[in-house]
């Protein structure tokens, strides 16, 4: 039997480890817990706590806990105040990449481009036909 011996850089500090489904090494992962137990137990006292001081109290940056938040790790179904923040525009929201005005925005750029793209390809056929003709 062939034993394949998996190696990878931690996500977070870097250090090469056998390659696990977590993307960190092991002190790395155990350290990890033991803030997100951390943040746990802060918020459970204090639930209305929001992302930058739970992040100073546990120590972390309140990115680390954005970034939590995004994989599923922390919920913030019951903590109002832990919030991710928009990727354009920083503004805090509960779940997603995007706060409300900026994915409109996207959704209304995108449709604009793609119009556009349609109009483009029009106007294509159009002169190819008409050079066609000629
Ligand atoms: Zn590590
Ligand atoms: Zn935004």
């Amino acid at each position: 039997m062939l034993t394949e011996l998996k190696v990878a850089h931690c996500s977070d500090c870097g250090r090469i480890y056998q390659k696990n489904l977590r993307g960190l090494c092991h002190s790395c992962a155990s350290e990890s817990d033991r803030q997100l137990q951390a943040i746990d137990r802060f918020m459970v006292r204090y639930p209305t706590t929001d992302t930058e001081t739970v992040a100073a109290h546990v120590g972390i940056s309140p990115s680390r806990i954005r970034s939590w938040l995004r994989q599923g790790k922390l919920r913030n179904d019951s903590y109002p105040n832990l919030c991710d923040a928009c990727d354009l525009c920083q503004t805090p929201i509960q779940a997603g990449h995007l706060c409300h005005d900026c994915s409109v925005r996207i959704q209304t750029d995108i449709s604009r481009l793609l119009t556009q793209e349609q109009e483009d390809r029009e106007r294509q056929r159009a002169a190819i036909s008409y050079r066609f003709r000629a």
